[in-house]
C-alpha cells in the first residue's frame, strides 16, 4: 500500500503558490486544496447575509454557520457556499477587499482550519494544501512544508497577470501589500517554521518551481 503524502505549502499574495501547488498536484496524482478559496467563499456569506465587514460578531456567525462545498480536483476548481456557486465570484475586488474581516478573527479561522484538516484527512491518495497557516497550523504533521515566497515587485506583476492586466495600481497594491500586512496579524508567513524549507520563487519560472517542489518531495523520502 503506498503512503498518503500530505504537502503544505504557504506564502504571501502572488507568491505562486496556487499554480505551483496545483502543478504539484497533477503531476503527483493528488488532490489541491486552495484554503483561500475557502475564506473567500464565507466572505460572499457574510456579504450577502448584509452583514458589515466591521461586524465581527455578524461575520462569525456567518462563517460557523456557512455550508462550504470545495472541489479538490485539481483540473476542475470549484467552490460553493450556501448552495451557490462562487467560483468566479471570489476572486472579484467586492470581496479581496474584505477577505480579511473573516481571516482576521480567531473564531473564523479555528472554523475554516477544522475544515480544512477534515478535507486534507479525507483525501484518499494525499492532497496539496495551500494558505497562509497551513505549514504551521493546519498541517503541521505533512510530509513536505514548503514557504514559498517572491520579491513584492514581483508578486504584484505576477496578480496583475491573474486580473487580466487591467487593473489600476492601487488596487493592485491593496491586492498584494495591503492584504499582506492584514494577513500577517494573525498569522506569520513570511518566514520558514521549524522544518519547514523556504523556496524564493523571484528568479524561477512556474515549471522550476514545480519541478523543486516535487524534488523536495523525493528527498524527503
Ligand atoms: O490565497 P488567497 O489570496 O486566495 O487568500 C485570500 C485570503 O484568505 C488571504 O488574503 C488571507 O486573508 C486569507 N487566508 C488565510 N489563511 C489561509 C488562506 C487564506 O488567512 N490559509
Amino acid at each position: 500500500m503506498t503512503q498518503r503524502l500530505v504537502i503544505a505549502i504557504d506564502g504571501p499574495s502572488g507568491s505562486g503558490k496556487s499554480s505551483t501547488a496545483r502543478g504539484v498536484a497533477t503531476r503527483l496524482g493528488l488532490g489541491y486544496l486552495d484554503t483561500g478559496a475557502m475564506y473567500r467563499a464565507v466572505t460572499c456569506a457574510f456579504v450577502d447575509a448584509g452583514v458589515a465587514p466591521s461586524d465581527t460578531a455578524g461575520v462569525i456567525a456567518a462563517t460557523v454557520g456557512a455550508q462550504l462545498e470545495i472541489s479538490t480536483d485539481p483540473a476542475d476548481q470549484w467552490v460553493r457556499v450556501n448552495g451557490v456557486d462562487v467560483t468566479e465570484r471570489i476572486r472579484s475586488q467586492e470581496i479581496s477587499s474584505v477577505v480579511s474581516a473573516v481571516s482576521t478573527v480567531a473564531e473564523c479561522r479555528a472554523d475554516l482550519v477544522a475544515r480544512q484538516r477534515a478535507i486534507i484527512d479525507a483525501a484518499p491518495s494525499g492532497i496539496v494544501a495551500e494558505g497562509r497557516d497551513i505549514t504551521t497550523v493546519v498541517a503541521p504533521d505533512a510530509h513536505l512544508r514548503v514557504l514559498l515566497t517572491a520579491d513584492p515587485e514581483v508578486r504584484m506583476a505576477r496578480r496583475k497577470q491573474d486580473l487580466g492586466g487591467e487593473v489600476d495600481a492601487a488596487a493592485l497594491a491593496d491586492q498584494v501589500l495591503r492584504r499582506d500586512r492584514d494577513d500577517s496579524k494573525l498569522v506569520n508567513f513570511t518566514t520558514a517554521a521549524d522544518g519547514v524549507v523556504h523556496l524564493d520563487g523571484t528568479y524561477l519560472t512556474l515549471e522550476q518551481t514545480i519541478n523543486t517542489v516535487i524534488d523536495l518531495v523525493g528527498r524527503n523520502d
